[in-house]
Formats: structure tokens, C-alpha cells, sequence
């Protein structure tokens, strides 16, 4: 008996019965020898782990653009507190935590530079539009490993594909990383923007705070505490009435003060005009791309390897790029 084997019969016997147990997965791509140490859940958290995709997001926008202090969230790190918030609601529903991990770690690997401004960019200049949730399916399974693609199960892709729209992902763990993408923007976003001088205590909505509560740890406690008393057991995974509606409220703050504010149209002119000219530049001239996309030109059109390119880069190597070429 492996070691994997152990694994899963643990998860057979300890798991609710509303989790994806490992060994019940509908599989990959293509096949592909077990491994006798992990189950197919833990496999598909390292190779997201150890990707190049996951790297760059260290110096990908979250929400402010390639901020200049050391102490705002950076597309990693959102990307690790969603993990975090997804582990402990996953192990407190006792649902697969190595599936939501695999999930969040991966959800926004198609994240394009300078945030949401950047995917309205692509949006707008490639045929067909572009959203970060289906690039981040095209990263793991075309551009990663020189064009192999990482190769994973069905369930890590559906939750990557589906952690946010309006198709909601096949498992319950799915859905824990779409409510803990929310907690932990929702969250980390006011923290940022409060130490930016962008919004004041003050400012927030005093109705969600008498829900939520009064500081940054409270608020993310009440909101993971209601989900797991609202879906314990259930075949669902939610916010109580009350809860989602004040978190509703924050959000809604959060797009007029912040998202949609001055600063950020300002921020995002620079960024859609930056983005925009080295699309045009590289569909004129595409050899200027390193081979893998020159590559991917000559197989699905230019504009499919330009869009691929752009959504790869880092906020730095978009300028960087934009300054030698522009
Ligand atoms: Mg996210």
C-alpha cells in the first residue's frame, strides 16, 4: 500500500460526504502514473506551486499599480490569503482542503499586468474579448511547461475556470475559493486603501461594520464563521442574508471609492495606453515576442499569441518593454 493510498483512504473515512475525495477525480487531460507519495490534489497544487505563471504574480497588479511601499498586496499575496481564507473553510466543512488550495493558488494565474484595467485593455483589442478566469485555464493547460500545459485534473481546472462569473464550479471546495476570492479582496483592498490615504475610517459603511464588525480581523472572522455555520452540512456553500448583504455594501464602497475613483482612472488611462500600444506594436511586428509565442502566431493567429504575451507580462516587464520599444 503507497503512501497515496493511505492518503485516500484518510479522506474516505474523515471527509464530509459532500467532498471531492481525491481518488474520485474525472481526471486529466492526459493520463498520467500516479504518484505513490500525493493524491492527485496535492500533484496539482505543487505544479501550480512550482510555475512560472505563479511566480510572476509577485509583481502583478492587485490593486494599486506596481506600488512603490513594501507593505501592499500584490497579486501573490491576494493570491495567498484567498488560499488561506479557502484551506479554513474547506477543513472546518471538513471538504478537500488540498482541492481548494489547488484551486486558489491557481485562480488567478491569467491575471493580466495592472489588474482589471489591463483585462479591459485585451477586452477591448482582441477579437473574441478576453477574461482573466478562461486565461488562466489557457495558462495552465497551453502556455505552461513550453506549451505541454501543467496537465491537471478536471476538478482543479473547473474551480480555476469558474472562480468567479455567473457559472458557479462543480464542487463544493469550487465554491469555497469563489467566497474566499471575495473575503479576501473585499478585505485586503480596504486595508490598502486605507494605508494609501485613498479612503478613512470613517468612510466606511457604518452598517456593514455593525454586522461585520470594527477592524480588518474581525471583519474576515465573522465573514468565514457565517459561511461555515450557514453550509455546514449543506450541499451549498453560503453567506447568511444578513452577512452577504453587508458585505454586499462594502463592495459596492469599494467601487466607488476606490475601483472606479479618481486615482484609478487616472492610473488606468497611463496603463490602457501603455497596454494598448504594445498590442499594436507587437501584432506589427510579432518576432519582437520571445519564440514560445512567436510560436503560438504561426498555430492560432497573431492576435491569440499577442493576447497571450501581453496577459503573461508583470507590470514592470510591460514597461520595461514599453519603454525600449515605444
Ligand atoms: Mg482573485
Amino acid at each position: 500500500m503507497t503512501v497515496r493510498d493511505q492518503l485516500e483512504e484518510r479522506e474516505r473515512a474523515n471527509l464530509s460526504g459532500l467532498a471531492m475525495c481525491s481518488a474520485d477525480t474525472r481526471g486529466r487531460l492526459q493520463a498520467l502514473e500516479p504518484c505513490p507519495l500525493r493524491t492527485n490534489f496535492q500533484r496539482d497544487r505543487d505544479r501550480i506551486l512550482h510555475s512560472k505563471a505563479f511566480r510572476r504574480l509577485k509583481h502583478k497588479t492587485q490593486m494599486l499599480f506596481a506600488p512603490d511601499g513594501d507593505h501592499y498586496r500584490t497579486r501573490l499575496t491576494h493570491t495567498l490569503e484567498v488560499s488561506q481564507v479557502a484551506r479554513t473553510l474547506a477543513r472546518s466543512l471538513a471538504l478537500n482542503e488540498d482541492l481548494a488550495e489547488a484551486i486558489a493558488l491557481g485562480h488567478d494565474l491569467g491575471h493580466t499586468p495592472f489588474g482589471h484595467a489591463g483585462e479591459r485593455v485585451l477586452d477591448r483589442v482582441i477579437p473574441g474579448g478576453f477574461r482573466h478566469t478562461e486565461q488562466s485555464l489557457r495558462v495552465i493547460d497551453r502556455l505552461e511547461r513550453d506549451g505541454q500545459g501543467l496537465n491537471l485534473t478536471f476538478e482543479v481546472r473547473d474551480g480555476i475556470a469558474h472562480h468567479s462569473g455567473d457559472m458557479q464550479p462543480q464542487t463544493l471546495e469550487g465554491r469555497c475559493v469563489h467566497l474566499a476570492d471575495r473575503i479576501a479582496y473585499i478585505n485586503h483592498d480596504i486595508d490598502d486603501g486605507l494605508r494609501a490615504g485613498l479612503i478613512h475610517p470613517g468612510d466606511l459603511p457604518k452598517r456593514s461594520l455593525a454586522v461585520l464588525g470594527n477592524s480588518h480581523g474581525a471583519r474576515i472572522d465573522t465573514m468565514i464563521g457565517d459561511i461555515v455555520c450557514t453550509s455546514n452540512r449543506k450541499p451549498d456553500i453560503r453567506m447568511s442574508e444578513a452577512v452577504w448583504e453587508a458585505t454586499d455594501l462594502l463592495r459596492d464602497f469599494l467601487f466607488e471609492r476606490i475601483y472606479l475613483g479618481p486615482l484609478a482612472q487616472k492610473e488606468e488611462r497611463k496603463a490602457a495606453r501603455m497596454l494598448e500600444e504594445l498590442v499594436a506594436y507587437c501584432i506589427h511586428k510579432p518576432q519582437c515576442m520571445p519564440m514560445e509565442y512567436v510560436r503560438i502566431c504561426e498555430v492560432e493567429g497573431v492576435e491569440r499569441g499577442v493576447c497571450d504575451f501581453v496577459a503573461c507580462m508583470t507590470d514592470r516587464y510591460a514597461m520595461r518593454c514599453y519603454k525600449e520599444w515605444i
